[in-house]
């Protein structure tokens, strides 16, 4: 599913905001809840095996966060903060509709 203005404009308030955190700790953020409004218009899931492949047709099997560009945690890391959403931690094992494959 391409993104919707609606996502484009979230994904850039949250990148904006990221970079104004960029200078803070991230030790301590606080981890991202599927219930989170943001989380919920993107479809994120803790488990990738769990998205609505029928809403995010876009998702294929064996995308996870740990293989996102955005993915911020360290290799092997449970997880780690993810600019979409302000840098909250995000599961390595999960899945957004903001995913971009890591190159
Ligand atoms: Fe995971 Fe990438 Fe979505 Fe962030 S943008 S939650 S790292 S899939």
């Amino acid at each position: 599913m391409p993104l919707t203005r609606r996502h484009f404009i979230i994904l850039a308030a949250s990148v904006a905001s990221t970079t104004v955190l960029s200078n803070e700790s991230r030790a301590d953020a606080p981890v991202l809840s599927e219930s989170d409004p943001t989380a919920q218009a993107l479809g994120y899931k803790t488990d990738a095996t769990k998205v609505d492949k029928t809403k995010f047709s876009h998702y294929q099997s064996g995308q996870t966060c740990a293989n996102c560009q955005l993915y911020q945690g360290k290799p092997g890391s449970a997880n780690g903060p993810c600019p979409t959403y302000g840098g909250k931690l995000v599961d390595a094992k999960g899945w957004c509709n903001a995913y971009v494959k890591k190159t």
